[in-house]
């Protein structure tokens, strides 16, 4: 009985862990790195296991960084079950659908300008084969994996169907419990349940993306909105929302809607501008079974979801178009959520060298995006070979993250009454170190950072 360290080991992305047990090989997650396109291309290298001999996956959420490789796991000879929350379900099928698309676009690109064929990553037809064989379950029902070894999902407060895994493995007379805590959540996070209590375990996996620090306030960041929402220079432009489909499109709607009144918001018209985000909301509108008290209140005031009654929803391009036309008070929701491409790059275009035009910026922004650019201030900015002006205002609005900061996660570990072993995986080296070291200044909890390769005996715990 022994668990292999994989992917997002000593780093953020890519999650994979093997579980190994009776014979049986479990992965828990099968993600895509993420990155530059040098990190990318690791995506291609062979997998340090034979795809057929697995024998089921557990899928913590839906995520690219955590389900992206499953249709390489596919075509590479995967035949057996992946279980997920059957919400995760859902937000896979999209998303893998919306990332086959762009890995084909961009091997169709890189094949014209190397004049050599590159295949890409996967295609649509890797995407709908997962899907057939991903089983929906759901928060605390206990269920079979393979023989000796059962799970149990627990809620992770992160995006909706977000897992923390709970596995009893057993091997000969001897069994553990190890519990993996796929994304977790900040604690009041909007929409979301908190996440769910654990109460043992023999050994902890756990994510410390931000373990090195705390978020700002909610209710700073909720004041900062609202500031920008109702000042008057804001109606006499549009506001730019750069935002990721998954997650925080819903957010970013559901507080407009929480704050419809307050902030005057029947001045504008709100945009969801992305076939991708609009497939996502209606998801999460319809498993209002998973909402927390606040919404479920909210959904039950207004007679059903979403909040805004001056919400469109731009499927079509040439509606996309249509809003490009518009000089002041529209709200503009749209990915790419770093700028990177997709329809927020035609409406940045238009709108950046007008003053009136404010944008939010409420995710992170890898190094190299335009998001990042504008984040920086930069004077002007090249977009489809064109260079423009910043006269925007670009406004970054923390404490969105769907990620909880190191009091997060401290509190969460702090739930498991036998304070167990924790290997810490998805986080930068930096905030890993600051986090174990937390850890183990409150709790005397012993904290490990695994890199790849790294093997756990567990039946030696
Ligand atoms: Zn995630």
């Amino acid at each position: 009985m022994k668990l292999e360290f994989f992917g997002a080991a000593a780093e953020v992305t890519g999650s994979c862990h093997i579980l190994h047990v009776d014979g049986r090989k479990i992965l828990l997650d099968c993600g895509m790195i993420q990155g530059s396109r040098k990190d990318e291309e690791r995506n291609r290298d062979p997998f340090p296991f034979e795809a057929s001999r697995i024998d089921a996956v557990v899928l913590s959420h839906a995520h690219l960084d955590h389900c992206g490789r499953l249709p390489l796991l596919v075509r590479r000879g995967f035949r057996g079950p992946v279980f997920a929350h059957q919400a995760s379900c859902e937000l896979t099928t999209i998303l893998l659908a919306d990332a086959a698309h762009l890995a084909e676009r961009d091997a169709e690109y890189r094949s014209r300008k190397s004049g050599k064929r590159i295949k890409p990553l996967f295609t649509r037809e890797d995407g709908e084969n997962v899907i057939r064989q991903m089983q929906g379950r759901r928060y605390r029902k206990t269920f079979d994996v393979v023989p000796g070894v059962r799970v149990r999902f627990a809620d992770a407060g992160h995006i909706l169907g977000s897992c923390v895994v709970e596995v009893w493995a057993r091997e000969g007379g001897d069994e553990r419990k190890i519990v993996f805590s796929g994304d977790l959540g900040q604690y009041d996070t909007p929409i979301l349940r908190d996440p769910d209590p654990i109460d043992e375990a023999d050994v902890v996996l756990m994510e410390s993306t931000y373990g090195g620090r705390n978020h700002r306030e909610r209710s700073e960041t909720i004041a900062e909105l609202g500031n920008i929402f109702t000042a008057p220079r804001s109606r006499k432009g549009n506001i730019l929302i750069p935002a990721f489909s998954i997650g925080r499109s819903q957010e970013i709607l559901y507080q407009l809607g929480k704050h419809y009144d307050e902030w005057d918001l029947a001045r504008y018209r709100v945009f969801l501008d992305s076939p991708m985000a609009i497939e996502a909301s209606k998801v999460y509108w319809e498993n209002h079974n998973l909402y927390d008290e606040e919404a479920t209140r909210l959904r039950l005031e207004n007679g059903g979801m979403p909040l805004l009654p001056n919400l469109t929803l731009s499927r079509r391009t040439e509606e996309s178009m249509a809003i490009n036309r518009i000089r002041s008070g529209a709200i503009v929701i749209a990915g790419s959520g770093m700028c990177n491409g997709g329809r927020i790059v035609h409406h940045l275009k238009r709108n950046l060298d007008r003053e009136e035009t404010q944008v939010l910026i409420t995710g992170y922004q890898a190094r190299g995006s335009l998001g990042r650019r504008l984040v920086n201030k930069e004077e002007s900015v090249r977009i489809h070979g064109q260079t423009i002006p910043v006269k925007a205002s670009v406004h970054t609005v923390g404490g969105l993250s769907a990620h909880g900061d190191q009091d997060d996660l401290a509190r969460w570990y702090e739930n498991i009454k036998n304070r167990p072993p924790v290997y810490l995986v998805h986080g930068e080296p930096d905030s890993q170190q600051a986090f174990a070291d937390y850890l183990h200044r409150r709790n005397g909890a012993h904290v490990h950072q695994p890199t790849p390769g790294t093997v756990l005996d567990l039946a030696g715990l």
